[in-house]
C-alpha cells in the first residue's frame, strides 16, 4: 500500500516563492513507488485548492500553482481537501506542511491536523507557536538554562504611548550594536541591526509594521553556527554548519537574492565546540517539546563560548538550504530525510492514539 501524502505548499507569506520550490523539491524526490503525492496549494490570497493527484515529477514550478477548481476557506477545506470521500479510509495518511511563518510555521495548520486526526510532519501545536513568538522561545531558553544574549521586547502600544521611555530602556540594558526584531517572523524579515539611538528609532518602525510585538537583542561578534536535530523523543544532531555572510549580517537578501552567503559544512569547529552545540540544540528541542525537525542557530565567540540564537520549527527545506545540506552531510540524502520525517509523523500520531 502506498501512503498518502498531502503536501501543502504555497501560503499568504512573504515566502510563499520559497515554498513553491521546496514543494517542487520535494515532489521530484519522493519515490512514486511508495507515495501517492496530493498537492495542496495555498495561493497568495490564502484560498486552498486542491490539485489533482500527482503521477509523474513536475518540472515547472508554475504547473504547481493551480487556480482551477475550488478554491477553499480552511474552514470550509478540511473534508473535501483531506477525504477522497467520506470513508476514513480514504483520507491522506500524512501531510507534510511546507510552509514558513505565520499560519504555516506558528502552530495554525498544525491545529487544523490534530482536529482532524492526520499525521503531519514536523512540530506539534506548541512547539510550533512557542518556536515563532522570539520572546516566548527566549523566556523558555531562559527558563531551561541556556546561555543566550539579553533581550527587552515591547507591545507596539506601550511603544505608541511611551517612544522616549522605550529607548531608554533598551539603552539602560543594552549597548549599541542591538538588534531589533519583530517577534514572529523569519528570513530576517523586518530585522535592523541598530549603532546608535536613530537607527534605533527606525528600527522600531520598521519592525512594527511586521507585529504588535518586537524584540531588541543584545548584538554579538560571533560565529553563526547552525545544527539540524531530527526525532521524537529520542532526538539526534546533524554535523555543524557555519554561515558566513558576506555583509553585516545575515539578513533577508543574503538568504534568498544575492546568493553568495557561504555555507561552510562540517563547520571548522573543535570537537568540545561541537559537543557543546549538540548538548544545547537537544536541550532547546526538549525545552520547547519539540517533535520531528527544529534547526538551532548559535553564536559561537571567540572564546569558545556557545550562544543560543533560536529554533525553527520548519527550517528551509530545499535541497541548498542548510538543514538538508546539514543532514546530506551527516548520511541522510534529501529522499530519505523526508521519508525519515514521514515516519516520524506517524510514529508520533501513533503514539498518541
Ligand atoms: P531565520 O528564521 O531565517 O533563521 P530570523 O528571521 O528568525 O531568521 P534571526 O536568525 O534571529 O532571524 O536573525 C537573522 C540574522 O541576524 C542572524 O542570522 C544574524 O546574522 C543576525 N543576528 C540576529 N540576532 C543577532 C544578535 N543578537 N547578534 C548578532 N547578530 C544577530
Ligand atoms: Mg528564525
Ligand atoms: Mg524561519
Ligand atoms: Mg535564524
Amino acid at each position: 500500500m502506498k501512503t498518502k501524502i498531502g503536501l501543502l505548499y504555497g501560503g499568504k507569506s512573504a515566502e510563499h516563492k520559497v515554498s513553491l520550490q521546496t514543494a517542487m523539491a520535494v515532489m521530484k524526490a519522493l519515490d512514486l513507488e511508495k507515495f501517492e503525492i496530493h498537492p495542496i496549494y495555498i495561493d497568495v490570497e490564502g484560498r486552498w485548492i486542491k490539485g489533482p493527484e500527482l503521477t509523474a515529477p513536475v518540472d515547472d514550478v508554475k504547473a504547481l500553482q493551480f487556480s482551477e477548481g475550488d478554491k477553499l476557506s480552511p474552514a470550509a477545506l478540511a473534508p473535501a481537501v483531506f477525504q477522497a470521500s467520506e470513508q476514513e479510509k480514504d483520507s491522506l495518511d500524512v501531510v507534510f506542511p511546507l510552509l514558513h511563518g505565520p499560519n504555516g510555521e506558528d502552530g495554525t495548520v498544525q491545529g487544523l491536523f490534530e482536529l482532524l486526526n492526520i499525521p503531519y510532519v514536523g512540530n506539534g501545536v506548541l512547539a510550533s507557536a512557542a518556536g515563532m513568538d522570539k520572546v516566548l522561545m527566549k523566556n523558555i531558553f531562559a527558563q531551561a538554562g541556556l546561555t543566550q544574549v539579553n533581550y527587552v521586547s515591547f507591545l507596539k502600544k506601550e511603544w505608541e504611548q511611551a517612544k522616549e521611555a522605550a529607548y531608554a530602556k533598551v539603552e539602560a540594558e543594552l549597548d549599541y550594536p542591538c538588534f531589533v526584531k519583530p517577534a514572529n517572523l523569519g528570513s530576517s524579515v523586518g530585522i535592523s541591526k541598530c549603532r546608535n539611538r536613530a537607527e534605533l528609532e527606525a528600527a522600531f518602525a520598521e519592525a512594527f509594521q511586521f507585529d504588535r510585538k518586537v524584540i531588541i537583542e543584545q548584538g554579538v561578534i560571533a560565529r553563526e553556527i547552525e545544527i539540524g536535530v531530527l526525532g521524537n523523543d529520542e532526538p539526534e544532531c546533524s554535523v555543524a554548519g557555519e554561515i558566513v555572510p558576506k555583509k553585516d549580517f545575515y539578513d533577508y537578501t543574503a538568504k534568498y537574492e544575492d546568493g553568495n552567503t557561504a555555507l561552510i559544512i562540517p563547520a571548522d569547529i573543535t570537537a568540545e565546540e561541537y559537543q557543546k552545540l549538540k548538548d544545547m540544540a537537544i536541550r532547546a528541542f526538549k525545552a520547547l517539546d519539540c517533535s520531528g525537525l527544529v534547526r538551532a542557530d548559535f553564536f559561537l565567540t571567540k572564546d569558545g563560548e556557545v550562544i543560543i540564537n533560536e529554533v525553527n520549527t520548519m527550517p528551509g527545506f530545499t535541497p541548498f538550504s542548510m538543514f538538508p545540506l546539514l543532514w546530506k552531510h551527516t548520511g541522510l540524502e534529501y529522499p530519505q530525510l523526508i521519508e525519515r520525517l514521514v515516519n516520524l509523523a506517524k510514529e508520533r500520531h501513533a503514539e498518541k492514539q
